[in-house]
């Protein structure tokens, strides 16, 4: 058995890594990331990894154990997880954005299984959506304001607001992807009730 690499670059320049949980196929994955993260304009992208660099620096100030990892920034993984806490008429129980706290880098995170039932075009739209959500928390423009220095697993009530939701389709749309895609895939041929029973199970 040969072992597994645990992170992959995606756009290592701008500090940002698969990190392989082994739950789908890491260079297909790998590869529609790539593609997608390529379509944004240079930019936005710049907007990004200068939000994720000042994530880092103050990281290393305030939280030097933290900042003793060196870690990858920010991560993007693929696990098991589907957050059962998004009100099911988003579609974020299929991945999420999760700014930097006190306890972690900035991660984008996907659920497994709906990554490994997405034909790619779809995949590369819900990683547009997760950027989109990046990209507003590093704009300054998220509607979702998470205090990093307050942040509280408990006392999150609301980890992302329905217009943040609207914001990112919005802002898909003007990188040239459809949220629609998404919705759209999870109509089509019971994809939507088979996530669900994996989510059951
Ligand atoms: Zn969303």
């Amino acid at each position: 058995m040969s072992k597994r690499r645990k992170y992959w670059p995606i756009a290592p320049r701008w500090g940002l890594f698969y990190r392989d949980f082994g739950k789908t196929d890491a260079r297909r994955f790998v590869a529609v990331f790539k593609a997608t993260w390529q379509r944004l304009p240079m930019r936005d992208r710049r907007i990004m990894r200068d939000h994720w660099q000042a994530c880092k620096d103050s990281f290393a100030n305030d939280w030097g154990p933290v900042g003793l990892l060196f870690g990858p920034l920010p991560e993007v993984k693929v696990e098991g997880f589907i957050n059962t806490r998004a009100p099911k008429k988003f579609l974020d129980p299929l991945g999420a954005y999760c700014p930097a706290n006190k306890w972690q880098w900035p991660q984008v995170r996907f659920c497994a299984a709906a990554v490994n039932l997405m034909p790619d075009e779809v995949l590369s739209a819900l990683v547009a959506h997760e950027l989109g959500h990046a990209y507003l928390h590093a704009a300054g423009m998220a509607a979702t304001v998470v205090d990093a220095a307050d942040w509280d697993d408990t006392k999150v009530k609301a980890w992302v607001t329905e217009n943040e939701e609207i914001q990112v389709r919005e802002q898909m749309d003007d990188w040239g992807f459809h949220d629609e895609d998404i919705t759209e895939w999870l109509d089509q041929d019971g994809n939507r009730k088979r996530l669900r029973n994996l989510q059951a199970a």
